[in-house]
C-alpha cells in the first residue's frame, strides 16, 4: 500500500529474447506526446503517414494497409476470421508453436484444417504442400508462418507461394518476426494477407499489428457469404475508418500509433536493405560466437533466422539456471525453449534496435561465464575475436 504514494522506476534491461525488443527512447518520447481525438485532422494525418511507412515495410502497394489494435496474435485472428467461413477447407503449416496456434485460431473459425507439419527446427518442405494441395484440391487457402520463433527457422516461401497461386488459393502469411529485420517482399511473391506485430523487428512495444492484403483478397472479404464472425476485427468495418471516410468503428489507440509512427520512420531513415544487412551480419557474428564457445544450433544455417537463434544446452547444463543467472546477474532476458523443446534450447533474440554489436560482446561474455561456472569448458576470446572477424567484413 505503502508503495502508492512513490513514483514507480521501472528496471532497465537488455531485452535478447522472443520479444518484445529494446525499444528506442525516441520511439517513448513520441508516445508521450499529448493524446488526441482519435477522429481529430491531427491525428489522421499520422495515421495516413504510418499506412505509408506501413506499405514501405511490407514493400506493397496494398490500399488495405493498417495497423489492427492488438498483438501479433490480433493479426492472426484477422487474417483467419476474415478469410475463412465456416466450413470452408483450409491448408495451414506448421513448423513450430505458431503455425500450431494458427492451425487452432482456423479451427476455431469453423475451418475444416488440413495440416502439413515439419518437424521443429526445420522448414516446411514445398514437396509436401504440393501434396496436401493435390489431396485437398477444394482448399481456399494456405496459411504459413515466415519466421518461427519458436524454433528459429526462416521458411523459404517462393516456391510455396507459386504451387498456391498455381492451385488459385489466397496465401496467408506470418510475418510476426520477419517483418522490418528481413526481406518480405509483399508485391513481388503476391501474398493475399501478410500480418506482423510491434514488438519484434518493428522495434515498438507491444500493442499493434501491422496488416497489408491484396485486392483480390480484399474482393473476397467485401463479397464473402457470411458475416465475419468478429467484429472488432472485421477489415471490412476497419477499412472505413483507416480511409477517406473515417467511419468510427473503436477508439484507435492513439499513442500507440505515434509509437509505430516514430518506429517506422527510424526504419526509413535506416533503409530496409541496411537493415536486412544489419540484422544477418549481426546474426552470423552471434552464431560465430556461440560456436566458438563450443555451442550447438539447432537449425541448420540455410535456415536460421537472422532475428532469432535456437542454441542447444549442452549435456549436464540447467537451462534455467543459465536464463536466470542473465537476468539476475547482467538484467538480460532471452527466451526458453517452447513445446517439445524445452529445457532443450534457448532463444536469443537480435531485432530492431537490439541487433548491434555491444549486445553480442555483451551476451557472450555473461553465457561464457555461466557455462564455465556450471563446468563447461568455454573460451570467450576466441568467441570475441570471432565475432569480430565476421563484424570487420565488408
Ligand atoms: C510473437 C509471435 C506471434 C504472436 O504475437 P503476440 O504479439 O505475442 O500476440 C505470432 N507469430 C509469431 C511468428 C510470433 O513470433
Amino acid at each position: 500500500m505503502e508503495s502508492w504514494n512513490k513514483a514507480r522506476k521501472v528496471p532497465e534491461k537488455t531485452l535478447l529474447g522472443p520479444g518484445p525488443t529494446p525499444v528506442d527512447g525516441r520511439i517513448l518520447r513520441a508516445m508521450a506526446e499529448p493524446t488526441l481525438g482519435h477522429l481529430d485532422r491531427d491525428f489522421v494525418a499520422i495515421m495516413d503517414e504510418t499506412r505509408d511507412l506501413l506499405r514501405m515495410v511490407f514493400q506493397t502497394k496494398n490500399d488495405l494497409t493498417v495497423a489492427m489494435s492488438g498483438t501479433g496474435s490480433a493479426g492472426m485472428e484477422t487474417a483467419c476470421v476474415n478469410m475463412i467461413e465456416r466450413g470452408d477447407k483450409v491448408i495451414i503449416c506448421s513448423h513450430g508453436v505458431f503455425g500450431t496456434r494458427m492451425q487452432d485460431v482456423a479451427g476455431r473459425c469453423g475451418a475444416e484444417v488440413v495440416e502439413v507439419n515439419a518437424p521443429m527446427g526445420r522448414p516446411v518442405d514445398p514437396g509436401d504442400v504440393r501434396r496436401a494441395i493435390a489431396a485437398n484440391p477444394d482448399a481456399k487457402l494456405l496459411g504459413i508462418v515466415h519466421a518461427e520463433t519458436s524454433t528459429g527457422v526462416l521458411q523459404p516461401l517462393d516456391e510455396i507461394v507459386s504451387i498456391v497461386h498455381g492451385a488459385g488459393m489466397f496465401m496467408v502469411v506470418d510475418a510476426v518476426t520477419s517483418l522490418g529485420g528481413m526481406d518480405v517482399p509483399v508485391d513481388r511473391l503476391g501474398f493475399d494477407m501478410v500480418y506482423s506485430g510491434s514488438q519484434k523487428c518493428l522495434a515498438c512495444p507491444p500493442g499493434l499489428a501491422p496488416v497489408t492484403v491484396s485486392p483480390r483478397a480484399v474482393e473476397y472479404i467485401k463479397n464473402r457469404k457470411s458475416k465475419i464472425q468478429s467484429w472488432y476485427l472485421d477489415l471490412t468495418m476497419i477499412m472505413r475508418y483507416w480511409g477517406q471516410e473515417r467511419f468510427y468503428h473503436h477508439t484507435a489507440p492513439v499513442n500507440m500509433i505515434y509509437g509505430l509512427n516514430e518506429g517506422l520512420r527510424m526504419i526509413a531513415e535506416e533503409g530496409l536493405e541496411n537493415r536486412f544487412v544489419r540484422h544477418r551480419r549481426n546474426a552470423e557474428a552471434l552464431w560465430a560466437g556461440l560456436e566458438a564457445l563450443g555451442l550447438e544450433l539447432l537449425v541448420e544455417k540455410a535456415f536460421r533466422l537472422p532475428s532469432l537463434t535456437s542454441v542447444k544446452i549442452p549435456e549436464g547444463i540447467d537451462e534455467a539456471v543459465v536464463r536466470g543467472r542473465l537476468m539476475d546477474e547482467y538484467s538480460i532476458e532471452i527466451g526458453s525453449g517452447l513445446g517439445d523443446l524445452k529445457g532443450k534450447i534457448i532463444r536469443i533474440g537480435l531485432m530492431g534496435s537490439g541487433s548491434n554489436r555491444k549486445n553480442i560482446v555483451l551476451f557472450l561474455s555473461a553465457l561464457g561465464r555461466i557455462l564455465s561456472d556450471q563446468g563447461f569448458r568455454t573460451d570467450l576470446d576466441t568467441a570475441q575475436e570471432a565475432v569480430h572477424k565476421v563484424l570487420a567484413r565488408d
